[in-house]
């Protein structure tokens, strides 16, 4: 038996350590029910035998400006075998934090890691489906919404939107997913080799690999506090996905340069033809009209390029992530 197989089917022998990874930012309000929620599902999970004892949960204050940090000690302090903090020294969003924290439990040595959002919009008794199917042999359950109804209609048309975008793009994502998944060990040690700055896990995880499989929750309600996504998070985040996986866009601008230059060269026969039999009409409006539509189409390509440019100017240098400040 090679060290793969002998790793796959000791994944089901016994109950997994389990880490949950929690991204935390300004969560003061609603961390006092989340902790109380989820070390109860800790406990209930370990008498069933169906995690280890020495399970643990990760908490990672994603730099907060409120007393999120000192809720977490607070948290430590009462239970320190089971609950755990770091403290990012600066926001650096929440896909970074989920990192970070899924990186502590690897390095903690746990069997495998979930990752769900502090405010318990996650169902977190899906926890324990998540489990079972990673015993049964699963590396990757990823949690997918069974309804949205708790997100704006902004929010739901956007996402499909984005979605089908990024599908189109051929970038497999899971339909209805964010990122309250299930990653085991080895589709941990995989993820740590990515060191993109511009990170977008929800794209990253499925091209992965490994065996993987879905549970279907329901999506409840924010506990406490407000949404820390505001639009401006929602459009980085989905800039990131569209330009981490794919050049496309590139492509699509480069394709719309050409038609436009086409069109560019018939309009010109036709001036010339007629200038030759004397037809020509003096009007501003069409050249009015040809410089805006190029000179927008020249701006749209340019972004497009700077966007590209800008990351690779920010993985080229290969700063850190994150700074660990603290930790519990
Ligand atoms: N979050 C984070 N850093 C950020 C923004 C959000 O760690 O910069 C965390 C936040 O505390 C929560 C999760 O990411 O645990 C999801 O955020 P939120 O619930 O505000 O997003 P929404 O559900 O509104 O999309
Ligand atoms: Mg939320």
């Amino acid at each position: 038996m090679n060290k793969e197989e002998s790793e796959s089917s000791s994944q089901s022998a016994q109950p997994p350590r389990l880490a949950l990874v929690i991204p935390c930012y300004n969560e003061e309000d609603a961390l006092k029910q989340t902790a109380v929620v989820l070390e109860g599902k800790v406990e209930g999970l370990r008498s069933e035998g169906l995690i280890a004892e020495d399970s643990i949960i990760i908490y990672v204050d994603d730099g907060s400006h409120d007393a999120t940090w000192q809720e977490i000690v607070a948290l430590h302090g009462k239970d320190p075998t089971t609950s755990h903090g770091i403290r990012l020294a600066h926001n650096k969003g929440h896909q970074n934090a989920v990192y970070a924290g899924l990186m502590k439990a690897l390095s903690v040595g746990v069997d495998a890691a979930v990752s769900m959002d502090a405010d318990l919009q996650d169902d977190p008794d899906a926890i324990d489906e998540m489990v079972s199917r990673y015993r049964q042999g699963c590396e990757i359950v990823y949690g997918v919404r069974n309804n949205r109804q708790t997100d704006s209609a902004f929010k739901r048309g956007t996402a499909h939107c984005f979605y089908r975008l990024m599908n189109w793009m051929g970038t497999e994502t899971i339909p209805d997913h964010a990122d309250f998944r299930l990653m085991g060990k080895r589709s941990l040690q995989a993820l740590s080799r990515y060191h993109e700055v511009n990170l977008f896990l929800r794209g990253i995880v499925p091209s992965l690999g490994f065996k993987t499989s879905e549970v279907f929750y329901r999506r409840s309600k924010r506990v406490a506090g407000k949404s820390k996504y505001p639009l401006k998070k929602m459009i980085a985040l989905a800039v990131d996905g569209l330009t981490s996986f794919s050049v496309k866009p590139l492509s699509f601008i480069t394709g719309l340069g050409c038609l436009f230059t086409v069109v560019g060269i018939v309009m010109l026969i036709y001036t010339l033809v007629s200038v030759a039999t004397g037809h020509a009409v003096a009007g501003w409006g069409s050249i009015m009209c040809s410089v805006w539509i190029l000179g927008g189409v020249n701006l749209m390509g340019m972004g497009v390029l700077g966007e590209y440019i800008g990351r690779i100017y920010m993985e080229v240098k290969g700063r850190p992530r994150y700074i660990v400040e603290e930790e519990v």
